[in-house]
C-alpha cells in the first residue's frame, strides 16, 4: 500500500461480531453520535473507525452514512453472522458478498419487485478487489488459524468439519429468518441467495450512493430455520468473535501488502 491515505470503516451489528478489535487499536478516540460509539484510531497500523451499528437496515444505513460523512472513511467493511440460505452453505462456513439485495423491498407495481426506487437497481455489487481480498483473508483464517482457535468441542457441537469460503449473493431484510417457509419465500423469488441477514444490502445501497468501496463478510451461525434462535445465540456466544477477529486480522495484513486500493 503506497502513497494512499486510506481510512477503513469497520461495522458490525453486534458486539460479538467484532469483539477484540477495539482493544487492538492505538491512538483511540471515541466519539458518540446518534446513539453509536465511533472508535477511531489505528488498527494494525491502518487508520480505522470501528462501530456497532445495532440491528437492521435503518440502523446500519444511518451508521454507514455517518462513517462516510462525519468520519471521512474511504472504504467500509462489515463483519458479522448470517443464516444459511442454500444447501451447500453450512454453519461455520464464511460467505463474502459479491452482490446484495433487499429481500423485503417491494414497491411494485410502481417499480419492479426488489428494485430500490430511483436507483434502477435491485442488486448492488460490492467492490471486487476488496471482496476478493476478504475471501482470501477468510481462506487464510481457515487454513492458518481455525484449528488453533476453535476448540474440538465447539466444532463437534456445531458439526463444523472443514469450513468453506463462498462468494455470492446475500439477501438482507428487517426479519430474523427462523422458519423454512420464511426462507422458501426468499428463495422462491430470488435466485442463488447464499445467506440471509439484516444489514448488508443497506450498507451496499448507502456505499453505492456515496461511491465508497465496500466488502461484506458473514460467518454462518444458523440455518435460517426453526433451530435458528438457539443456534444463533450459541454460535454468537462461543464462536462468532473468533472468526470475526481472525478474518479481519488477516484482511488487514493483506491490505498492507496491496499496492493499490480502489478509490
Ligand atoms: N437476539 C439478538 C438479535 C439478533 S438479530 C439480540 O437481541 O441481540 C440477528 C442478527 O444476526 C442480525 O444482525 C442479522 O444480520 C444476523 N442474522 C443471523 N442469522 C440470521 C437469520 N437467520 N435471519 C436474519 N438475520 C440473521
Amino acid at each position: 500500500m503506497k502513497n494512499q491515505k486510506i481510512k477503513i470503516g469497520v461495522i458490525s451489528a453486534l458486539h460479538e461480531e467484532q469483539a477484540g478489535l477495539v482493544e487492538q487499536m492505538q491512538d483511540v478516540i471515541t466519539i458518540q453520535r446518534g446513539m453509536r460509539d465511533y472508535v477511531s484510531g489505528y488498527l494494525w497500523g491502518i487508520e480505522s473507525v470501528c462501530v456497532l451499528s445495532r440491528i437492521g437496515k435503518v440502523a446500519v444505513a444511518a451508521t454507514t452514512a455517518t462513517l462516510i460523512e462525519r468520519f471521512g472513511v474511504t472504504h467500509i467493511i462489515f463483519t458479522g453472522v448470517a443464516g444459511a440460505a442454500a444447501r451447500k452453505v453450512r454453519i461455520g462456513d464464511i460467505v463474502v458478498a459479491n452482490q446484495l439485495v433487499q429481500h423485503d423491498m417491494d414497491a411494485s407495481p410502481l417499480f419492479p419487485r426488489f428494485e430500490v426506487p430511483l436507483t434502477g437497481l435491485s442488486h448492488f455489487f460490492s467492490d471486487k478487489q476488496l471482496s476478493n481480498l476478504m475471501s482470501k483473508a477468510a481462506r487464510q483464517f481457515i487454513n492458518e488459524d481455525f484449528a488453533a482457535k476453535i476448540t474440538e468441542q465447539c466444532r463437534q457441537e456445531f458439526y463444523i468439519d472443514r469450513p468453506v469460503v463462498h462468494q455470492g449473493l446475500i439477501a438482507s431484510g428487517d426479519q430474523f429468518i427462523s422458519t423454512a417457509i420464511g426462507l422458501d419465500q426468499i428463495n422462491n423469488n430470488l435466485a442463488d441467495v447464499l445467506a440471509v441477514e439484516m444489514e448488508g444490502a443497506a450498507v451496499a445501497q448507502v456505499c453505492f450512493e456515496f461511491g465508497v468501496p465496500f466488502a461484506i463478510v458473514r460467518t454462518i451461525s444458523d440455518n435460517a430455520n426453526q433451530d435458528s434462535p438457539v443456534d444463533f445465540v450459541q454460535f454468537l456466544e462461543k464462536i462468532a468473535a473468533c472468526y470475526a477477529y481472525g478474518i479481519v486480522r488477516q484482511f488487514y495484513s493483506l491490505l498492507k501488502e496491496e499496492k493499490r486500493l480502489p478509490v
